[in-house]
């Protein structure tokens, strides 16, 4: 049996993560306990299951920013972003990292084999989920990345603090559709949770025509942003399923030393989501 470990957040509703996890804990033959915690008391329930034993914690919203503050050691992913999703102990000492960004360019150079050398990437959104995918973005051999955000002073704070990331890191600059027609992006990544509210982001069809388009969101049948992209002429469009599993994957490595299988359990979660959809 693996050592026990969980997802901290509120609200959780359905979250996928225990099934993945279980799911790649049965790939070694090993069974594993994987606990929700949804809770208002962040920190308490992070010093307990520490305290019990626990072997690591995954951590959603709207944590990822307290658990940053909380930990111990970070490692470079987490101070870019800011926000750590991943926590566990080392010799008593409360490290986190955060897997997100690394797991969404896995999705998109292994699963989806989409290498981003060269390309001009549109980001759509500013939020925490932006702040853990620019770092590894940043570093992916990206020609340029663009950011577009609706309330714009949060996505020129982003510049700000990414433009001068690193010798050799990605541009990074703000989406300017007033001063000239912006070229479009070869690929552009919606990472704003309008579609939690039945909403789309206000940007024109133009921008994703021709684009391979990637949601962050997923689960939900393709409504939202990837049918507005299909139908505004997107080359192709992909959902964040694949992000959740890489990025799950990253944290099952860093618990339990053991390398799971993803296609394999990306299959099984997408059979999952339509078995619950057909029912
Ligand atoms: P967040 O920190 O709350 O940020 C929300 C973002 O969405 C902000 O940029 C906000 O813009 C924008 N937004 C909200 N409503 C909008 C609207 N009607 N029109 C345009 N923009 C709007 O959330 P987050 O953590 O960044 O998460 C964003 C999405 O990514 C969520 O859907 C989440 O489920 C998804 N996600 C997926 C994965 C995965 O593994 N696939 C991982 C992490 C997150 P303002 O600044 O103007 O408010």
């Amino acid at each position: 049996m693996l050592g026990p470990c969980g997802l901290v957040g509120y609200p959780l509703g359905h979250s996928l993560s225990p099934f993945i996890h279980q799911a790649f804990a049965a790939q070694f033959e090993e069974t594993l306990r994987y606990t929700r915690f949804e809770v208002l008391a962040f920190e308490t329930v992070v010093a307990r299951f520490f305290a019990d034993g626990g072997t690591g914690l995954n951590v959603t919203l709207p944590y990822k920013g307290a658990s940053f503050d909380l930990v111990v050691e970070s490692d470079r992913l987490a101070r870019q972003a800011g926000a750590v999703n991943t926590l566990f102990q080392h010799n008593g000492v409360l490290h986190g990292t955060n897997t997100d960004g690394v797991g969404l360019v896995q999705d998109l150079t292994e699963n989806l084999g989409l290498p981003l050398a060269g390309r001009r990437i549109l980001i759509l959104g500013a939020g925490g989920a932006v702040r853990g995918i620019l770092g590894p973005l940043l570093f992916s051999g990206a020609e340029e990345i663009v950011l577009w955000n609706r309330t714009a002073a949060r996505a020129e704070q982003l510049v700000g603090r990414y433009s001068n990331a690193a010798p050799g890191a990605t541009p990074v600059r703000l989406f300017r559709p007033g001063r000239r027609r912006e070229p479009g992006a070869d690929l552009v990544i919606h990472a704003t949770s309008a579609g939690l509210n039945a909403e789309l982001p206000d940007i024109k069809a133009e921008q994703v025509a021709g684009s391979l388009c990637y949601d962050l969101m997923y689960g939900e049948p393709a409504r939202g942003f990837r049918q507005w992209a299909q139908a505004a002429g997107a080359q192709a469009v992909y959902d964040g399923l694949g992000m959740l599993v890489c990025q799950a994957a990253l944290s099952f490595r860093i618990w339990h030393g053991l390398e799971p299988d993803i296609p394999s359990v990306l299959e099984q979660v997408r059979q999952k989501i339509s078995n619950a959809q057909a029912d």
